[in-house]
């Protein structure tokens, strides 16, 4: 059995046939998470859990590469939260490199297309922002965050440990898709989280130390589907039943055997997942 932690059969590249890829990795034995970017698809990922007894769920929130684009309504995705397949929030977090591109130089003043448009500082802001009111939901509904961060580790690290309680990060979660290094890793590990890889752990480029210093049960396997497939199918759409080739180069990066990694992630899953019964 695998934990696809982190797929997107809600995006549009799945909307012919969401409902046979996903039955696909069900019979292989693979369960999904359905994360979502903004209220259309965080409310796409619960239709979708919501076609399936059992094995596909729901996490909603709003990406920071979306946080221009909508207004964010907190009190609709804590809406959302309640619903009993909805098992985390996210994806959610700080995103510096793929900034939007209609943001103007910092100290100019501008409107475009009828929009105000926001220097990259105050697009970060205002990630920090939505960021603050998701953690903040999450401590209020008990449920684990699914976080993205790119090229912006200090900002967050520094936001995290700062929201931080004495007794521990109550909003405990993942950082999905992580590509940082091992002492960035570890300085989320202190926080309470777990870090979770994708297809990329398979490219020819990937410096595979961070992976080999994360204990493995403190790891957790995706897809990112559509997006990042794994070799040997890199170049074709992403499915969750890809999964299978996270786990094998996890295996093979740590010297473990697949079946125990297959196992332990799918432990880790259930562990922070706890709506899953
Ligand atoms: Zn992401
Ligand atoms: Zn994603």
């Amino acid at each position: 059995m695998l934990f696809d932690t982190h797929a997107h059969l809600n995006f549009e590249a799945f909307e012919n046939d969401w409902r046979e890829t996903a039955k696909r990795a069900l019979l292989a034995g693979i369960k999904i998470i359905n994360v979502g970017s903004n209220l259309e698809t965080s409310k796409k990922a619960v239709a979708i859990a919501e076609e399936f007894s059992e094995g596909v769920y729901a996490a909603v929130g709003l990406h920071p590469s979306e946080v221009q684009e909508e207004q964010l309504d907190i009190k609709e995705y804590k809406k959302l939260a309640a619903h009993p397949k909805v098992v985390a929030l996210g994806e959610i977090g700080l995103d510096y490199y793929r900034l939007p591109d209609t943001i103007r130089p910092e100290g100019a003043g501008g409107v475009a297309d009828g929009k105000q448009i926001k220097t990259p500082t105050e697009i970060k802001n205002l990630q920090k922002e939505v960021l603050l009111k998701f953690l903040k939901l999450s401590e209020e509904t008990k449920l684990p965050v699914i976080v993205h961060c790119r090229d912006a580790h200090a900002d967050l690290i520094d936001l995290l440990e700062k929201f931080d309680k004495p007794k521990g990060f109550d909003a405990r979660g993942v950082m999905h898709c992580f590509s940082g290094s091992f002492e960035e890793a570890r300085r989320y590990l202190n926080l309470g989280f777990l870090i979770s890889f994708t297809g990329i752990i398979t490219f020819a480029h990937f410096e595979g130390e961070t992976l080999a210093k994360t204990p493995l049960n403190k790891i957790m396997v995706e897809t990112d589907c559509p997006y990042l497939t794994p070799e040997p199918h890199r170049g074709k759409r992403n499915e969750p039943l890809f999964v299978e080739f996270v786990a094998k180069e996890v295996a093979r990066i740590k010297n473990e055997s697949y079946e125990e990694v297959a196992r332990v992630t799918t432990e880790n899953a259930k562990r922070l997942f706890q709506k899953i019964k």
